[in-house]
């Protein structure tokens, strides 16, 4: 079975060749990968700034956001059939029996660190042609997304942040009025940084829940991201033509900032602007270290007389993933031309190297595609 693997101590990436997965218990599900996504982790996993093999092996097999089939169930499987569609989740929890997360099935708040995630650490990953999973990890996906039901995982990322904000802010008076029988629309205002897949998709959910979105990335307005943006009726703020200190300006009227760049740096210098009640939820993952001068009096007396949240929010748990695959058919009906723009690329897993090592500069989300 052909798979990417990275091999972290001789710092190489290279097509394997992997015994195929058996069931192994009466729970487990074994699926026909289609479609892999690629993100900022698995790049910085090929940079050897992260990932580790599972105990024993020199080589992980990455990919973490998938699409599959369901080739096989075990005798007990209940929740998914042969045929389905399914997009397995990322992390598994750790074994500790008093972590009060992962025994509650919320391995995404892990309180010790020993979770493993598939593609990433301790466990092989999905870019590969065959996998088995338990069914408590498969989310059962609409025939009709099949195109864009790769895009679960990297949505999960918005669906577990907004999910949060919405409850943060219910500790003030924060529901938008709404005329009876109305949805409650633009009595919010929300910033997302970066317009990479998680930016975008972000900003998708943001707009579809009702909030004024501004997207601010590098790039002008008229490119395939800027298009993406305004089809959302979003609006597109370049970091070509305005500066932080010009976006800040902006930002003193924006209740949530939706970070999704990696950079520190402008994610401080925007969260230094931030607005009374405002919250601020970080979801990059910084490759390195980075360091730059914050006013941290100027930071304090902003957090507590604005009353301001920072947020840092990391993977999603089941009900995101089952939001995210709701939020798609959202965003597929309303917006199709933007949603199918974000996958700019389909590769074969021969051909890696390119959407993994040397992405074109343009390209938003590259897939490798099993079928
Ligand atoms: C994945 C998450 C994962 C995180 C940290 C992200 O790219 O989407 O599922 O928890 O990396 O490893």
């Amino acid at each position: 079975m052909k798979a990417v693997a990275i091999f972290p101590r001789a710092k190489k990436v290279e097509l394997v060749d992997e015994p195929p997965p058996r069931l192994g218990r009466p729970t487990d599900v074994r699926m026909r990968v289609l479609d892999v996504g690629i993100c900022g982790t698995d790049k910085e996993l090929c940079a050897f700034k992260y990932g580790t093999p599972p105990p024993g092996a020199d080589h992980l097999v990455i990919g973490h956001e998938s699409l599959g089939e369901v080739l096989e169930v075990g005798a007990e499987v209940t929740r998914v059939a042969v045929g389905d569609l399914v997009v397995p989740m990322v992390r598994r929890p750790c074994a500790h029996a008093d972590c009060l997360a992962c025994s509650a099935g919320r391995q995404d708040f892990c309180y010790t660190g020993d979770y493993t995630e598939r593609g990433i650490k301790e466990r092989h990953g999905f870019m590969t042609e065959q996998v088995v999973d338990d069914e408590r990890y498969m989310n059962v996906v609409p025939q009709a997304l099949r195109d864009v039901g790769v895009l679960v995982e990297p949505l999960t990322i918005a669906e577990k942040a907004l999910a949060q904000v919405q409850q943060i802010q219910q500790r003030l008076p924060w529901a938008c009025a709404a005329a009876p029988g109305e949805s409650r629309v633009g009595c919010h205002r929300a910033l997302v940084l970066g317009a990479g897949p998680v930016g975008l998709l972000g900003a998708m959910a943001l707009v579809a829940d009702g909030y004024e979105t501004l997207v601010y990335s590098r790039g002008a307005a008229d490119t395939p991201r800027g298009r993406i943006v305004a089809d959302l009726g979003a609006t597109y703020v370049s970091a070509d033509t305005t500066d932080v200190a010009a976006l800040v300006r902006t930002v003193g009227g924006v209740d949530v900032v939706y970070e999704a760049t990696g950079v520190s740096k402008l994610s401080f210098d925007v969260l230094m602007g931030l607005g009374t009640n405002g919250i601020f939820v970080f979801t990059g993952v910084p490759g390195g270290h980075a360091t730059s001068e914050v006013d941290t009096g100027l930071l304090m007396r902003n957090l507590v007389l604005k009353n301001q949240a920072v947020l840092g929010s990391v993977n999603a748990s089941r009900a995101d993933f089952e939001n995210a695959i709701a939020d798609l058919a959202t965003f597929r009906a309303r917006w199709p031309r933007a949603l199918d723009g974000v996958i700019t690329g389909r590769f074969p897993i021969e051909a890696y190297a390119e959407p993994l090592l040397t992405p074109p500069a343009d390209a938003i989300k590259n897939v490798i595609a099993l079928s």
